[in-house]
């Protein structure tokens, strides 16, 4: 029995990514991404899709956003610039984790920058946008000990992150 996608599998796969609109937002271009099934290495959404899938199945999905990148939360952050080190350039887009009231660990991603403050959100650039994957699935393998350990998938040349 041909393999299909399920925990422990290393799957890879074409997509392009187009909002509710039909607008591209993103394409792996014809270099297929590789990702361990069931890690929670890609949005609940299209995980979920992918589960039983084989090489060479083609499938779009629609994934609201709430499976997807979340939805939007309200509230900006505002960092001074001088906490991030100097060799650090920050940018628009950019992603970082900061430490909540709590300690928990939250992400933000940079939406402004000057030479004194940096101003966050607390949104993934795609969050709060309903998402259309068109999907090709190019190999499905067991993946490695190592790679299960690490929660990802490592490329064809072994080990790199
Ligand atoms: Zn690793």
């Amino acid at each position: 029995m041909a393999d299909v996608v399920a925990p422990e599998k290393v799957v890879s796969f074409k997509y392009t990514l187009r909002n509710g609109e039909g607008e591209l937002l993103e394409s792996s271009g014809e270099e297929a991404m590789p990702y361990l099934h069931g890690a929670g290495n890609i949005v609940p959404g299209l995980e979920r899709a992918m589960q039983g899938h084989a090489v060479g199945d083609t499938f779009d999905v629609e994934v609201p956003a709430a499976e997807g990148y979340g939805e939007r939360i309200d509230g900006t952050v505002e960092v001074p610039r001088s906490a991030f080190p100097d060799e650090v350039e920050v940018s628009e887009g950019m992603s970082f984790v900061a430490e909540g009231p709590d300690g928990e660990a939250f992400p933000l991603w940079v939406t402004g920058v000057t030479d004194e403050v940096v101003t966050a959100e607390p949104n993934h650039p795609l969050a709060g946008i309903d998402l259309r994957f068109s999907v090709e699935i190019t190999e499905i393998r067991d993946a490695s000990a190592e790679e299960l350990e690490h929660g990802h998938a490592h490329g064809p040349d072994g080990h790199h992150h």
